[in-house]
Parts: C-alpha cells; structure tokens; sequence
C-alpha cells in the first residue's frame, strides 16, 4: 500500500492511498489531472473519494471529480457549498457512522474547525489502520490498534508570535487559527496521550506555509514519540504496508 502526497497545505489538500486492489483518494483540494498521473491514468482503480469539509483547499476540485464519476464521500455542507447541479455520484456522510468505499472501509469522526469538518479512520487489508485528521484546532478520540496517522501539525506558537510582531503574518489571523487549526504543542500532546504500540509512523500534514518549520516540528515530533516522523508534501511517497517496513 502506498500513500502519495499530491499536497498538503492551504493551497490545496489531495492524498491517495493506492493498494492493489483499488486506490482512495482522500481530499478533492488538487485536479484530477494530478490524481491521473499519480495512477498512471489507470482512473478505473479509483473506489472513491472522501472529503473532510467544504473550503477550498479541501474540495475546490470536487465537481470535476465527480464529472469523472467518481463516487465523492462528503458531508452534506460540502456539497451544498458547490451548488452542484446533479448530485448523482455524491454519497452524504455523517460523524460517527462507517461506509465501505470499495476495499476500504472508513469510520467518520468529528472534529473542531470553523466549518462543519470530519477526520476518518480508514482500515484496508493492506495497511492495517489509519487515522487522518487535518484542520481542527483538537481531536479528543483515542483511537486503538493504529498502524499509521496522518495528523495535522500547522503551526507554531513560538513562530506564529514571531512572524507576528515582524508583520510577516497578520495578528487578525492568531483568533482563527486558535479555533480552527492544530498547533504543534496540541499535535504533540494528542499524540503522546495515544497508544503509539502499533503505530508504524505519522506523517504530519497540513503544514502553514510561514508559520511551522518543517525539519524542527520533524525532529520534535521523532524525539518525543520514538516513531519515523515523515512530513507531508507535493510528491513524498510513502509505503503504508501494513507491517513496518
Ligand atoms: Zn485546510
Ligand atoms: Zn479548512
């Protein structure tokens, strides 16, 4: 199984685990044209997508998807936010209930943004168990016997300050990014309060472009939890077999 990072950041959020018997596609925040070359255009092996909540990053591209009749795994406010016109290859999800997307099966969890967002734990044969969580400001599950976590890791209080006080980011942005984005401290503590026995790796996503530094939030994240810490951007490609590798 193999986890390919198509982006993971506000401009645009697309991930694809791709095992032998068909591939997800997590997130419709990058084209098609990019899930395509990452199948080598073998578009018939996608099962599905799902799609955590309505903002651009993270569904800008879903009417393409589903022209392509993919069959898109949404809550309902991300499909009335596009105004879609046939909602034919659209399945509604709700928080706490678990749906068969081909080989896949994903359980939806709740999470806390400033839209109505979801995290899921997606289990294949392949790969054992993963959790995938990305813009909220917590997660309060625990969830056992995981093989893998996606996890978001957005910023830092210490650079947020910084690029503050230098005019670099603007403090209007500190109220909303409190209340709806994962600061590295609230990664790290969610992270430490899991059962990490099983867990072969996180992979820590959704990084803000001038608030987080990549390589210190890697080697804070590896120190503290004793994992390989992989950092999600345009083009990594992960192999999330289900045993270690
Ligand atoms: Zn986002
Ligand atoms: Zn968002």
């Amino acid at each position: 199984m193999k986890l390919k990072v198509l982006g993971s950041s506000s401009s645009g959020n697309g991930y694809i685990l791709e095992a032998s018997d068909g591939a997800l596609v997590i997130e419709c925040g990058m084209p098609l044209l990019e899930v395509k070359k990452a199948l080598d255009f073998k578009i018939g092996h996608i099962a599905g997508a799902i799609v955590t909540h309505q903002h651009g990053d993270h569904s800008k591209f879903i009417a393409e998807y589903l022209k392509s009749a993919i069959r898109v795994c949404a809550l309902k406010e991300v499909f009335d936010a596009h105004a879609l016109k046939q909602r034919i290859f659209c399945k509604e999800i709700e928080p706490m209930h678990g749906y068969r997307i081909g080989t896949f099966n994903v359980f939806v969890v709740p999470v806390e943004h400033d839209v109505p967002c979801v995290g899921f734990v997606i289990e294949h044969a392949e790969m054992g168990k993963m959790l995938f969580v990305t813009d909220t400001m917590m997660f309060e599950y625990r969830i056992p016997n995981l093989s893998h976590m996606m996890i978001e890791a957005n910023y830092s209080d210490e650079i947020l300050d910084y690029n503050i006080e230098n005019g670099i980011t603007p403090a209007s942005m500190r109220p909303r990014l409190l209340q709806s984005h994962m600061e590295i401290k609230t990664t790290e503590n969610i992270l430490l309060s899991s059962n990490l026995d099983t867990v072969n790796d996180i992979i820590l996503i959704h990084l803000s472009h001038n608030n987080s530094d990549a390589e210190q939030f890697k080697q804070r994240i590896m120190q503290k939890t004793g994992k390989p810490v992989i950092i999600a951007k345009r083009g990594v490609c992960v192999d999330v077999s289900k045993e270690p590798y």
